[in-house]
């Protein structure tokens, strides 16, 4: 047990041509997504910058004018990643000596032969023979309501997370799990050897908003993405972002509030809504049983509340060591 858990990667990305990026295809979706994003548990989007707390220094977060956002490019990686983990997507890291299936090493802009995994297709990639711009951008999150409530909170020093995991050939996708992060802050000033540092964080329960823009979407890739911010209905989940995570911080719910139309809301014709949507989504679920098979592990494991009412056994905790404060292990 580790606060992470790892998913397989599909042996083989299910690559198409590139689309034109630069022509709108009325055949496909354009618009622009409201989007809610609602802290669970605090957040801790820093800056790598101090600030100045009560005459001590803190680890910042990003502002805007002193209050607290969650800047687009974060959350575009973030719904990237559980893209990836929801599609027969490449890794995009690339190992020295390893195969990789990846389109940062495969695509080629302009061969006539080009193709790239859904993901890669839905955001883009700049590889080493040329890139691909995304169909979809992301703007700023703001909060909702000021003032925000903020904290600051205790964390050791964590290493660097690697991404993926191999065994042999296999690949493996590697997810935070959630949990209640009380746990591991209470026990933090015991730890010896393992000085903690103070950051600033956004609390729970705070609400930011923003705005997703698409264009040139299939329906499906459109419910793909929509899969990807854990903001489905009938396939909702909590995903994770910011520092921390193997501390439980950062889990959050994306919520997708109302669809507005770049120019107009229509797709062959027809008008749409958020009811389409979902229809596309469980589309992309059904037409393929691996697909099928990973949302349901997702849906399951990637679920806060269930995870957020676990107590500690004897000094553990969802894979910590409440006593030593060592966690998992790292590959
Ligand atoms: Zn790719």
């Amino acid at each position: 047990m580790a606060p992470f858990g790892f998913y397989p990667v599909e042996g083989v990305p299910e690559r198409q041509p590139p689309r034109p990026r630069n022509v709108l295809n009325p055949n496909l979706l354009h618009g622009r997504l409201k989007v809610s994003l609602t802290t669970l548990t605090p957040l801790v989007v820093g800056t790598g910058a101090y600030e100045l707390r009560e005459d001590d220094f803190v680890r910042g977060i990003c502002r805007e004018g002193g209050v607290p956002v969650v800047p687009g490019s974060t959350v575009k990686g973030v719904i990237r990643s559980y893209v990836e983990l929801l599609s027969k997507s490449c890794v995009l890291q690339i190992e020295k000596g390893q195969p990789a299936p990846s389109c940062k090493t495969n695509f080629r802009a302009g061969s006539p032969d080009a193709a790239v995994c859904p993901s890669c297709q839905i955001f883009g990639v700049v590889g080493q023979k040329g890139a691909l711009r995304s169909l979809v951008s992301v703007g700023t999150f703001r909060p909702h309501r000021t003032p925000v409530p903020e904290e600051v909170i205790r964390l050791p020093q964590f290493y660097r997370p690697r991404k993926i995991r191999r065994e042999g050939e296999k690949v493996f996708r590697k997810v935070y799990r959630h949990g209640n992060p009380k746990y591991i802050l209470n026990a933090v000033s015991t730890w010896k050897n393992r000085r903690p540092d103070r950051y600033a964080a956004v609390s729970d329960g705070v609400t930011f908003i923003g705005l997703i823009d698409f264009v040139n979407l299939e329906p499906e890739e459109l419910g793909l993405l929509a899969l990807g911010m854990g903001a489905v209905p009938s396939r909702k989940f909590q995903i994770k972002m910011g520092y921390g995570k193997p501390a439980f911080l950062g889990s959050v719910q994306m919520e997708i509030l109302d669809i507005q139309p770049l120019s107009n809301l229509v797709w062959n014709g027809k008008e749409w809504t958020r009811e389409h949507l979902w229809e596309w989504a469980e589309a992309y679920v059904r037409r393929d049983p691996w697909i099928g098979r990973r949302a349901e592990e997702v849906c399951r494991q990637q679920q806060f509340d269930e995870a957020f009412r676990q107590t500690p056994r004897e000094h553990s905790y969802l894979g910590w060591d409440l006593v030593g404060g060592v966690y998992g292990w790292e590959p």
